[in-house]
């Protein structure tokens, strides 16, 4: 991508209303504008991190077994009343009436409509386990939108749905979705610690959030220091295999939320390993029985011919949530630093002098080689000057910078820069290239 023919609507300045860098560097990046309170429009730059960060989710969702799908963001009110939710959910929830005086709302998660898909043609326990999964906008009303999209009325969320026959496959379900959640957070460069949650008026010990450490964050969190270094497991698991053992490494270890906190059990913990922080929830997972399928008959038949209520969890990531977390977890003064596995481009072109005609020629022939070689490439072709060129480069944190001066070009070489480390090397374009493909 020419630069010049891009639409990367960069800041000076952040808005004085944005109170956390992640929400100042969004704006300043051009990454997002606010149309509405706590809904926002997605651009270009913004959407291809956005994009990225789904298609990981998604790539680790599929690698444990679920199956996407995708469930329209409009809901029937009378769904919900089978359940109970539709008049539980309170000022949250955004409701709508349609032309026909028919009452709908704009879902702020999926458990009614995945289970009315399950009910209307599983039967048997021989299509079990089944775990629906989809990546779709919410709404939810939220009292204080903030933190851009930390805390966004209209958000991106993945949502899966596990259906088993008896609480033994349940727990299977749930301990794949922790794990995969593991994976899926360090592809991203975070180091998200699973916490015990609170399971509401269901009870059980089956919920988790998954938490990235940040002072910014709004949740009091309280660990064993040891979970926010533990390395995920990898994909190399064995998904239907036995996975207790790599659940229980992490859960054996003290970690928990405010709102289950217990301050006996974290003192126990010797000092030096208690960590008492703040934290993003990025992630929740949640084992709930037969809380929908019982109301809403969402019957399965049994070996033994007896039909019983699916098992059933829900497991959620906040897909556009985690823009803020990852630039929480990774910036300077000079911008965002994105890890590679997200960055909206790999490597960004600066030519410090266009129009000088060597300078142009060497940008455009390695801007050509990288596209060539399928690497996303933002070239920097526009008048501005090299400090401003720089600047920008720096603010959208691309993890490489290819530099282009009129005084190396007459030398043979061209500058590489890491954004991350700040790393400088001088080289012929063709040793720069080989580093970069
Ligand atoms: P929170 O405690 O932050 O309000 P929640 O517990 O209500 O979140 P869940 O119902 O567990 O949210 O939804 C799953 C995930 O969706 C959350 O872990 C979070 O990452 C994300 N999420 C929830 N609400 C928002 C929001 N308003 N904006 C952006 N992401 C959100
Ligand atoms: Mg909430
Ligand atoms: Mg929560
Ligand atoms: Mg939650």
């Amino acid at each position: 991508m020419r630069l010049s023919r891009y639409f990367l609507p960069v800041l000076k300045e952040a808005p004085s209303d944005a109170q956390i860098v992640s929400h100042q560097l969004m704006l300043r990046a051009g990454m997002i504008r606010q149309e509405a309170a706590g809904i926002y429009a997605w651009l270009p730059l913004g959407l291809r991190v956005l994009n990225k960060v789904e298609q990981i989710v998604r790539e680790e969702m599929d690698r444990a077994g679920a199956v996407e799908l995708l469930m329209p963001t409009l809901q029937l009110a009378d769904l919900w009343r089978e359940s109970g939710r539709y008049d539980a959910y309170g000022p949250e929830m955004l409701r709508i009436t349609d032309r026909h005086e028919r009452e709908l709302l704009y879902g702020p998660t999926n458990e009614e409509m995945v289970t009315e898909i399950f009910r209307a043609s599983v039967r048997s326990y021989k299509d079990l386990p089944k775990n629906l999964y989809h990546v779709q906008w919410k709404f939810r009303d939220e009292r204080r939108p903030r933190f851009g999209v930390m805390r966004g009325r209209e958000f991106l969320m993945k949502d899966a749905y596990s259906f088993d026959l008896d609480a033994e496959g349940a727990r299977k379900s749930y301990n794949r979705m922790f794990v995969a959640y593991l994976n899926l957070y360090a592809r991203m460069g975070l180091k998200a610690v699973p916490m015990r949650a609170d399971t509401g008026p269901i009870g059980g010990d089956l919920s988790h959030e998954f938490i990235v450490l940040a002072e910014t964050g709004e949740s009091a969190v309280f660990c064993h220091k040891d979970l926010v270094e533990m390395d995920p497991p990898g994909a190399d698991v064995d998904w239907y295999g036995d996975l207790q053992p790599l659940v229980d490494q992490r859960t054996a270890l003290y970690a928990a939320t405010e709102e289950m906190h217990d301050e006996a059990a974290f003192d126990a913990i010797p000092e030096g390993d208690r960590l008492s922080a703040r934290g993003i929830e990025v992630g929740h997972i949640f084992s709930f029985g037969t809380k929908y399928s019982e109301p809403m008959k969402a019957y399965v038949m049994g070996p033994d011919g007896k039909e019983t209520p699916a098992q059933m969890g829900s497991y959620g990531v906040g897909v556009s949530r985690l823009l803020g977390a990852i630039i929480e977890a990774s910036h300077d003064e000079g911008g965002i630093i994105w890890p590679e596995s997200v960055a909206p481009f790999h490597v960004g072109i600066v030519n410090m002098r266009q129009g000088d005609a060597a300078c142009d020629a060497a940008c455009d022939s390695a801007y050509k080689a990288l596209q060539a070689a399928g690497v996303d490439v933002l070239y920097d072709d526009t008048d501005a000057r090299g400090g401003a060129k720089f600047a920008t480069m720096d603010l959208i944190g691309l993890p490489w910078q290819l530099i282009v001066g009129p005084k190396g070009v007459a030398e043979g070489v061209v500058e590489l820069k890491n954004r991350k480390t700040g790393e400088r090397v001088s080289e012929p374009l063709d040793a720069v290239l080989a580093r970069l493909t």
